[in-house]
Order: C-alpha cells, then structure tokens, then sequence
C-alpha cells in the first residue's frame, strides 16, 4: 500500500467545566466529547526522498513543523527510527480555531493513517500516548465517538454514541485563541458537582431530551464577554424552530444545536446560511478516524 485516504472527523463538547488549575499551567476539565460527521480528508503517501511534506490550501494553516498532522508523522518517525518520506495532503472542510478540534482530528488521522501505510503495528492505546504528546484533543480524536475527558481531557472514559443525532453548526469567522480564553476565566464560577456525570448517564439512557437541556460550557462565559455578538447568535439558534438545545463548543467560536430533526436543521441552515462564515448540517458520528476504500 503506497497511500492512503483517512477521514478525520470534528469533535463538539456536549460539556465542559474547568475545574482546577495545574502546576504545568495547563487546567484540569470535566468535558464531554462527541464526534461528529464533519470531517476533513488527510491523504497520507509513501515517498522515496526521507522529509515529510505537509500540503494544506487553508490560508490560516501552516504546512511545516507548526502543523500538527506534520508533528504527529515525524513523532512516529522518531519512535521507530526513521520510516522513510512522508506527503501527507489535508482537504480542510472544518473551520479553523473554531472549537472543533480541526488540528488534533488531523494528528489522529496522521497517527491512524501512518501506522496502517508503514505497517508499523502500534496499538491503539499506544498511538493515543503518542497523542497525548500533540494535544488534549488528540487521544479523543483517535478513539472517537463519544468519551468523558477529564485531566486536560485525555483522560477518557468511554460513552453510549448518540446515533444520527441532527446538528446545526455555525461559525461567525471569528477566530479564537483557546490559549486567550483560559486565560480570562473566572474560577469563581465552576462549581457544578456531578454535572458531566449527569450527562453521561442520561447519555447512557439515550435521553436526548434530558442531555439537550444539560448542554453546558464554562468558556462561554469569556468568549460571550468579549464577543456579544456571539451570545446574540447564541440566542437566535436556540430560538429556532426544532432547537433543543444549543452550546458553543470548547473554546468557540463555533455553536451547535441539537435539532429534533435534519429537516428542521436544514431549514435553520437556509435561515443563517448568507450571514456567518460556515453554516452546515451534520450529525454525530460513531468513529473519530476513518480509512475509506
Ligand atoms: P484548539 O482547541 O486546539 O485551539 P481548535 O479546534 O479550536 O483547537 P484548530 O482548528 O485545531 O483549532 O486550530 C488551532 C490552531 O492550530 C490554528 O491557529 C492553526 O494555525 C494551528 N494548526 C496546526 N495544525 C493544524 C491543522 N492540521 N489543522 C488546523 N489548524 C492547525
């Protein structure tokens, strides 16, 4: 096998709380992942020169050791002792610095991808180690589907899927620096025992109902702050026809809403289509990484 496609799907954080501060200067979070259908497309090549090659239109991604797909090629690299040359081509459908997690879902990709071309034999646990090196995000992206995350949210405890659940994502085209918007939180403000739990187990029921009106997320509360018109945005999607619930996801400034059902979605989408920089209807996913044929 000399290549190989691998779809790298967003995740949205159905929760998240901040609950502490570490020593290291990152914080410890009580989150809840769900991947979700978006996905960009990460070619992988075998090459015969011994550089690994990172090519991305996106304007705002960069294609050299900054890019994570990049980092994650050379950390295999390194941990076999040199594999050879590696292209690596990414189709970029999920917007950038938006809280969906577009530059670990492509590290996992790179990950998946690169251990399955170069027959290197890791397990998935081991990759999703390697993971944790890149990104909190990025064991997440690996397993996929939907997961508890606590630590600086690579600790992960495995959760019942919610199937085809219809989403509406919109992103005003405002780009935020997750650094930035920890930087600004309140700890005064986090204190709500057991709440991710509480998701989890209505999760487990398939309570759609009950997780739709727990939707909960700490960093709104910097993000709507210093951006009203986000909050506003906020406010209009949770007002539209089928909404049961709606959330910005991790450090936005993406919002999602939970539709009852995608004809409902697809209408919401023709209402903000002209008017935001990405609208799109999706669903949830079962999977994180994706080989396709
Ligand atoms: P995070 O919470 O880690 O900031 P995010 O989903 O909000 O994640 P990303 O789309 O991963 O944001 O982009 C964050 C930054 O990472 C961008 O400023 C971008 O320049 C850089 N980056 C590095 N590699 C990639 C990649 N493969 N795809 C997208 N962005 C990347």
């Amino acid at each position: 096998m000399q290549k190989i496609r691998v779809r790298a799907h967003a995740k949205i954080n159905l929760y998240l709380d901040v609950v502490g501060k570490r020593e290291d200067g990152y914080h410890n979070l009580e989150t809840i992942f769900h991947s979700i259908g978006l996905h960009d497309d990460v070619i992988i090549c075998k090459q015969r020169t011994k550089d690994i090659k990172v090519h991305c239109e996106h304007p705002s991604v960069p294609c050299d050791s900054r890019n994570l797909a990049h980092q994650a090629a050379k950390l295999l690299n390194d941990a076999v002792g040199g594999i050879g040359g590696i292209a690596i081509e990414i189709h970029k459908r999920i917007p950038v610095a938006a809280g969906l997690g577009g530059g670990s879902a492509n590290a996992a990709a790179v990950l998946h991808g690169v251990n399955e071309v170069f027959r290197l034999g890791f397990t998935q646990e081991a990759l999703m180690r390697f993971g944790a090196q890149l990104g909190a995000d990025v064991p997440f992206c690996l397993r996929g589907g939907a997961a508890l995350g606590l630590g600086i949210g690579d600790q992960l405890t495995h959760l019942r899927v919610l199937s085809d659940l219809p989403l509406l994502l919109l992103n005003p085209g405002i780009e935020i620096s997750t650094a930035a918007v920890f930087k600004k939180l309140d700890f005064s403000l986090t204190k709500r025992e057991n709440a991710g739990i509480i998701i989890g187990t209505l999760m487990e029921k398939d309570d759609i109902l009950g997780v739709a009106e727990r939707l909960y997320n700490l960093l709104e509360v910097p993000v709507f702050a210093e951006y009203p018109e986000i909050a506003a945005l906020k406010t209009e999607l949770s007002t539209q026809a089928g909404c049961r619930g709606a959330l910005m996801s991790g450090s936005g400034a993406t919002l999602f809403a939970v539709m009852q059902d995608s004809t409902l979605a697809h209408r919401s989408e023709s209402h903000f289509k002209n008017r935001v920089s990405f609208c799109t209807t999706t669903v949830t996913s079962p999977v994180g990484v994706y080989i396709e044929d």
